[in-house]
């Protein structure tokens, strides 16, 4: 490793500057190391996006968090950040697999109810510690599909049409190969309720947005930082790691933390090559492969929430914000090749398919699956991830550590996941290079 002399020396470098390596950086610079974090994009944030759209400020990907949370909820508290409350649904739309419905969004509810608890019932069992999820033996039903539990659920039809988009929502991605673990491992961490799961999932987004969060680790964190750094090779042997970036600049560190997106780890060249069921894991990649869009209609509307059909380009719409005569609009669907976004026209015309009155006037989104540093939404786990590729991803691989919200324990998918990562693999670099004592 002759480069090494010639590289930029740090005791840590972390790449990343999403949650999970903001969260990192933080804690070993303020551990007394020297750290530097190298972040491909010219942002910190990762796959949260504050950014100005459509003439306000909006949620481009992750948004929402919640007081079952523990890691993002103490970054809150830590930095004095409140709540911005998403408004209460009052109307709700669906789609039951053969027609349209309308009533209130509680009338919603209660038609998911109970086929979810149902689905769900054995959460805590097979999860009696949500934060160890392999403290019990996971395996058999960690090679069940999602999609399979449903079919072979006792309810009618269009219960089951409506489960199918539920989850296909909350997968952000086809449900057929999703982890039935997966689904059991969201509820244990709502102590098998569902419908606090769901709050959790759409009910409070952070005052001043995601933006203000990861700024307020950022000005906590004395590490250097350099952007526009897109890291294409880690060599390593037992004494140190050389990362080069696209640009051929060469950096050299002690300890690295890679919190790169699962489905990008592809992106970059291991000398020595990484283990095969961690580069079985990242080609084989997670299912949030959706799209999130932003759009407004004409009129100031009640809150309301839609469910559509599982494969609609767009399965799921929640109304966020009126302003000036319009209604802003949220809608997530499963397949970011099925919709454009950015086209107000292919908005609109799956949109009516449920509220046949909308006028759609503008729509923006960004596209997490083209995007070469995420190429996925929320990462949500395949059959046989959990007991079969998680723990390869969670040990240190020599000098490097994996960590972000692909690979955490407790919520994974999620702000909280990543944050919870990235703080464990922080540990792990500073215990493993304290001194031992004499
Ligand atoms: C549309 C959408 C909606 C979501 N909704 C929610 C929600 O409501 N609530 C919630 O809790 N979570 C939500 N999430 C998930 C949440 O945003 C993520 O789980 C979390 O932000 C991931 O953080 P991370 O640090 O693990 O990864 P990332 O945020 O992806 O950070 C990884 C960083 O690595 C950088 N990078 C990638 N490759 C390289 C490279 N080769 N060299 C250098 N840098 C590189 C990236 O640019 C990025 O900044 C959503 C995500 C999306 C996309």
């Amino acid at each position: 490793m002759s480069d090494t002399d010639m590289a930029q020396s740090y005791d840590t470098i972390v790449v990343g500057a999403g949650f999970a390596g903001l969260t990192a950086a933080r804690e070993l610079s303020r551990g007394g190391q020297s750290v530097l974090v190298l972040e491909a994009r010219d942002r910190i944030g990762g796959r949260t996006w504050l950014d100005r759209r459509l003439g306000m400020e909006l949620e481009l990907g992750g948004t929402w968090v919640h007081w079952t949370q523990p890691h993002v909820w103490a970054e809150l508290s830590r930095y004095g950040i409140g709540l911005a409350p998403s408004p209460v649904p009052e109307n709700a739309y669906w789609w039951d697999g053969s027609k349209l419905a309308a009533g209130s969004a509680d009338e919603l509810l209660e038609l998911l109810d109970e086929p979810n608890q149902v689905l769900t019932a054995s959460s805590r069992e097979v999860f009696p510690q949500p934060f160890r999820p392999l403290s019990t033996s996971v395996g058999e039903a960690d090679s069940r599909s999602l999609a399979d539990e449903i079919a072979a659920l006792p309810i009618s039809a269009e219960r089951r049409a409506l489960l199918e988009s539920f989850w296909t929502l909350n997968f952000n991605g086809n449900i057929a190969d999703a982890a039935f673990t997966q689904a059991l491992r969201w509820v244990s961490l709502t102590n098998g309720d569902w419908k606090v799961n769901f709050e959790a999932c759409a009910t409070y987004k952070i005052a001043g947005g995601t933006r203000a969060l990861a700024e307020a680790i950022l000005q906590d964190t004395p590490a250097d930082f350099v952007f526009g750094a897109d890291v294409r090779d880690i060599t390593q042997d037992q004494s140190s790691a050389v990362v080069t970036t696209v640009d051929g600049t060469d950096y050299s560190a002690r300890d690295v933390i890679l919190t790169v997106p699962l489905q990008t780890l592809s992106r970059i060249h291991f000398e020595p090559a990484l283990p095969q069921p961690v580069s079985m894991a990242a080609d084989r990649g997670q299912l949030g492969l959706g799209v999130k869009a932003w759009f407004t209609v004409e009129g100031e509307h009640r809150p309301f929430v839609a469910l559509g059909g599982s494969d609609w380009p767009l399965n799921f719409f929640q109304s966020e914000y009126v302003r000036d005569g319009l209604t802003y609009v949220i809608g997530f669907g499963p397949d970011a090749s099925a919709l454009d976004p950015n086209d107000p026209e292919a908005v609109q015309r799956v949109l009516n398919r449920l509220v046949p009155d909308l006028r759609v006037t503008a729509s923006v989104g960004h596209d997490w699956v083209g995007d070469e540093f995420s190429k996925e939404t929320w990462p949500m786990h395949r059959t046989g991830y959990l007991s079969g590729s998680l723990p390869a991803l969670q040990q240190p691989l020599g000098r490097i550590r994996l960590a972000g919200s692909d690979i955490a324990d407790g919520w994974g998918g999620f702000i909280d996941g990543a944050i919870e990562s990235g703080l464990k693999a922080a540990h792990g670099v500073l215990t493993a290079s304290r001194p031992v004592a004499a």
